[in-house]
């Protein structure tokens, strides 16, 4: 038989009435039975953080911190249950779910030491003419109700972008993971509990977001709307959510310049490092390459070199660097689309074997094919070459997407200007677009999002202005 999951709501682990069966990508065997909510169960959960909500905000900084400090401390000590976790839930490789923990750890510190810093600001009233005498500041306080609904790409980490700075900020939340990845929701969930956050503070709810989505987005309850996930059901929440804050962190294609450089093969190696690291299922992942037409020999070479030492296989296995996409249907679907490209236009790869893709290597590819200007989540990048600088910005620029670019060159009068012309989040100099630390500014343009991440830049997405004037005149 295999375990029943509950959901954690005002505190209590409550059974549901209906449950689907959760499958590991890999090995397709069931790993559990999650609980589908209904409307009723949505409500409750909303019900139970609305009413939360004065309990969290008489929390003092110090508390809130507290509180965090311990998710931190308990995080650390079940490091390897989560790990454990992420490869069975998400056929997430070892190398890959470790970072994906030690980065989770640091994401709640970030945010316990971030709940310390909170403040607002005097304000100058006396600049204007008619404020003689009257002293202003502001107090930032928490919206209320926040729902955060993630995707199952980082489902440690992502919900720790959300958890972390709503709770430093002293909101309450109401959880939906994606349908493929509850058990790490279910395991932070318990960690906040041993941590001490008040009952009712974070409540976890799962079902497929299609059906149950709407009961978040248009409940006048909640006050914010925090969306990790595709631009599809980005555009979607946006247009059902009225007048509530929004915070969408959506998908990309994101491209890389090499310009010049003096070590093309270690250009090379940390192109396919962004590539293929968790098999492209990051929306930072590297999909276009575009490399100057006097380095693209010695860059393929290198970077067919580096693609050849990746290991195909069991996520359980240390050494394993792709492995399945998180269903079979998926990795159809990018078959299809690689199998649009001519065939001279392969260098490596296209054959699927099951949920798993080999790492494919694409030349020439025009923007017209859906391996270019959508977004792939596979294993897969198209190299491109260039004359110019500015041809290579406008084919970077050439994207429905924006979330953040790479530029490899030596000179720096051309990494400003590509810093100024490129329009996304984000421009890594020397590096891939998939660089990421926890703290910093992320979030796109275009079609890649509205707000920003990095937990003391969600913090300000996360509470009101709210201001004080006294008057001071006689
Ligand atoms: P997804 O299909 O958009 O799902 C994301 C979440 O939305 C899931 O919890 C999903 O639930 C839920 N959902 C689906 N339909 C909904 C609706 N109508 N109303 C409310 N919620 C709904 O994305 P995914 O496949 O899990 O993740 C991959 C995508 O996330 C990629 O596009 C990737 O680029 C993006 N992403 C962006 C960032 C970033 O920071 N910019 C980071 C990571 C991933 P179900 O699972 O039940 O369908």
């Amino acid at each position: 038989m295999n375990k029943r999951y509950k959901f954690f709501i005002n505190g209590d682990w409550v059974q549901g009435d209906d449950y689907y069966e959760l499958k590991s990508p890999h090995t397709n065997e069931v790993i559990g039975e999650i609980p589908k909510a209904n409307q009723e169960i949505v409500k409750k959960a909303i019900d139970s953080a609305n009413k939360t909500n004065k309990t969290m905000k008489n929390l003092s900084a110090f508390e809130r911190a507290e509180i965090l400090n311990n998710v931190v401390k308990i995080f650390k000590e079940k490091k390897n249950q989560c790990i454990d976790i992420l490869i069975r839930e998400n056929a997430k490789p070892f190398k890959a779910a470790t970072q994906e923990i030690e980065r989770t750890i640091e994401t709640y510190q970030f945010a316990a030491d971030e709940a310390k810093k909170i403040a607002g600001e005097i304000v100058p009233i006396d600049a204007a003419k008619n404020g003689k005498n009257r002293l202003g500041y502001t107090k930032l306080e928490p919206l209320g109700v926040i729902a955060a609904i993630t995707p199952f790409n980082f489902p440690f980490n992502l919900v720790a972008h959300k958890l972390g700075p709503a709770i430093a900020t002293g909101n309450t939340v109401v959880l939906k993971p994606a349908s493929q990845t509850p058990l790490s929701a279910i395991m932070t969930a318990e960690i906040f509990e041993k941590a001490g956050l008040p009952k009712g503070a974070i409540n976890l709810i799962f079902g497929s977001g299609k059906d149950i989505g709407k009961w978040l987005t248009k409940d006048e309850v909640i006050k914010m709307i925090t969306f990790t996930g595709s631009v599809e059901v980005g555009e979607k929440i946006k247009g059902e959510s009225g007048l509530k804050k929004i915070a969408l962190e959506l998908g990309s294609n994101a491209a890389v310049i090499v310009e010049d450089t003096e070590n093309i093969n270690a250009v090379a190696k940390r192109c396919v490092e962004g590539s293929y690291g968790y098999s492209g299922q990051t929306c930072i992942s590297v999909q276009r390459i575009y490399v100057k037409k006097a380095l693209e020999k010695e860059f393929i070479k290198s970077f067919k070199e580096e693609t050849s030492k990746l290991n195909i296989g069991d996520p359980n296995n240390k050494e394993t660097d792709i492995s399945s996409l998180i269903t079979e249907q998926d990795a159809k679907r990018v078959e299809s689309w690689i199998g649009k490209v001519n065939k001279e236009n392969i260098i490596v790869g296209g054959e699927r074997n099951k949920s798993v893709i080999n790492p494919t290597i694409l030349k020439n590819v025009s923007n017209e094919f859906e391996v270019s200007c959508k977004e792939v989540f596979g294993p897969v990048v198209i190299i491109n070459t260039y004359e110019t600088l500015n041809e290579a910005i406008d084919l970077v620029n050439d994207s429905n997407y924006g979330l953040q670019a790479g530029v490899y060159t030596q000179k720096i009068d051309k990494a400003f200007k590509c810093f100024d012309e490129i329009e996304v989040g984000g421009v890594m100099i020397n590096d891939i677009p998939s660089y990421r630390v926890d703290q910093m500014p992320y979030g796109g343009v275009k079609k890649s999002g509205v707000g920003k991440e990095g937990i003391k830049y969600a913090v300000e997405e996360m509470v009101e202005k709210k201001l004080c004037l006294l008057n001071l005149n006689k």
